[in-house]
């Protein structure tokens, strides 16, 4: 795919003024340089990995949700992943969401949310650098060991918070302890559900450093090699249906011992370190992963239902099917303009915590009923496996638990409303 263009070092628009009036405006149109960049996403989409899709489905299942190379990887030749990395390469978008500082496209948060949105329109992984933006705390020998490798796709990591007693209060429930040993932490606890432990190099875990602090100062993070020997990952893993792995991990820590390099960012800041990660790269991002899919169910809903002929009509013109499609559409747009304008608030240096929250909710409950409709109008033909709707149904439905309920961002939202 040599006619590609690119995205031109540093992104263009690293504090962009869009023309975009926040609440007030009726209006969202993107600026021309994050459409260009969006377009390309999407002929991407459309000429090089949709017709990879058939394939990818067919595939046994064990592949979905892994990190993206690694899932191409379990599924497609070798020389597919190559021109699907090149073309990432190429274009740029391999560095999407890595900052300008790290050596990122420095694109603005509109148009990261703009492109997502594209690549998530199939079921097929486009490969990027899928880096926790905890991890941009590394310093000195941490970012050679750990930052860089992530940054590059050399090595995959995994996020460690939740645990059999504590998951929407981990700040208040966690019992995975660290405690100094001369120059040497030792770990002792388990997590679980973490989310592709078997297969990263190493865990970003979270452990209790202060138990009078907890939350406020007593909570830290660590780097944790998976080869470390005090740790271990527990095969075969919990089996799940909705979220988009086949298995969750639980991760035991028996007398771990790592040494003072290991902690990241500040002893005791751990639990903000996590909140940032949550805040921004996951709740906000959640916006574009469902809409992208939510774009291509009302898309073959529209097709279908135009062709697919019951009692001598097609199934558009019955008002219990348009009605559905006016849903979903409604869902949709509502979504892109929430979304655009919390991209385009980040961007102005604006808190959007609360915002992300409610991006988060959003893309997880609409998106959720809006695959619940593609289903329904595809009759028997939407269980099929052959089309990404149920995949996609997974993987937006586990968002209303995965990352924080959505009790628990109504709970975040209630709490800013009421304060
Ligand atoms: C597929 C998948 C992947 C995951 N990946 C990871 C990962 O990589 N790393 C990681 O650390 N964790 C991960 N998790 C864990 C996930 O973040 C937690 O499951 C989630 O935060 C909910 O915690 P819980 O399951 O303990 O539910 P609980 O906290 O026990 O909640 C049970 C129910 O009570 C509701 N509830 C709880 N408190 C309140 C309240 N105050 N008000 C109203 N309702 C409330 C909840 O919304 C939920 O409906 C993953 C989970 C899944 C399913």
């Amino acid at each position: 795919m040599s006619d590609h263009t690119t995205v031109p070092p540093g992104g263009g628009s690293a504090s962009p003024s869009y023309g975009i009036e926040t609440s007030q405006s009726s209006s969202f149109e993107l600026p021309p340089d994050v459409v260009e960049y969006r377009d390309l996403a999407r002929r991407i989409v459309r000429e090089e990995m949709l017709p990879l899709e058939q394939e990818f489905l067919a595939s046994t299942g064990h592949a979905y949700g892994l990190k993206e190379v690694l899932s191409l990887k379990a599924v497609f030749s070798q020389a597919v992943v190559d021109r699907l990395v090149k073309i990432s390469r190429d274009t740029g978008f391999w560095y999407l969401l890595v900052p300008e500082s790290h050596g990122g496209s420095g694109l603005s948060m509109l148009a990261r949310v703009a492109v997502m949105e594209e690549f998530m329109y199939t079921a097929v992984p486009f490969p990027f650098a899928n880096v926790p933006n905890i991890l941009y705390h590394c310093k000195g020998e941490q970012a050679d060991k750990y930052l860089t490798p992530v940054i590059e796709g050399h090595k995959t990591t995994s996020f460690a918070q939740t645990e059999p007693n504590a998951g929407s209060d981990p700040g208040g429930m966690m019992q995975t302890r660290a405690v100094r040993d001369g120059s040497d932490w030792v770990l002792n606890g388990t997590k679980m559900w973490i989310s592709m432990a078997a297969e990263s190099d190493f865990l970003l875990v979270q452990a209790v450093t202060d138990s009078t602090k907890r939350q406020r100062g007593g909570i830290t993070m660590f780097l944790v090699d998976r080869d470390n020997p005090g740790l271990k990952v527990e095969q075969p893993g919990i089996r799940t249906w909705l979220g988009p792995r086949a298995a969750q991990y639980i991760v035991h820590f028996d007398d771990c011992r790592v040494s003072d390099a290991a902690v990241l960012g500040e002893v005791g800041k751990g639990f903000t370190l996590g909140q940032t990660w949550l805040t921004i790269h996951d709740r906000l991002m959640r916006g574009p992963y469902a809409l992208g899919k939510m774009q291509r169910a009302l898309d073959m809903c529209v097709d279908y239902a135009k062709q697919r002929v019951t009692f001598g009509k097609p199934i558009s013109e019955r008002q219990a099917v348009q009605w559905k499609l006016v849903d979903m559409y409604v869902d949709i747009q509502a979504l892109r303009a929430l979304v655009y304008e919390n991209a385009a608030r980040a961007d102005r240096g604006q808190d959007v915590r609360n915002e992300a929250a409610m991006v988060k909710l959003c893309a997880s409950d609409w998106g959720t009923r809006t695959l619940d409709h593609a289903i329904q109008i595809h009759g028997a033909m939407g269980e099929s496996l052959e089309l990404p709707l149920t995949l996609f149904y997974r993987y937006v439905r586990n968002t209303q638990i995965g990352g924080g309920t959505s009790e628990i961002q109504r709970h975040l939202i209630a709490r800013k409303l009421l304060s």
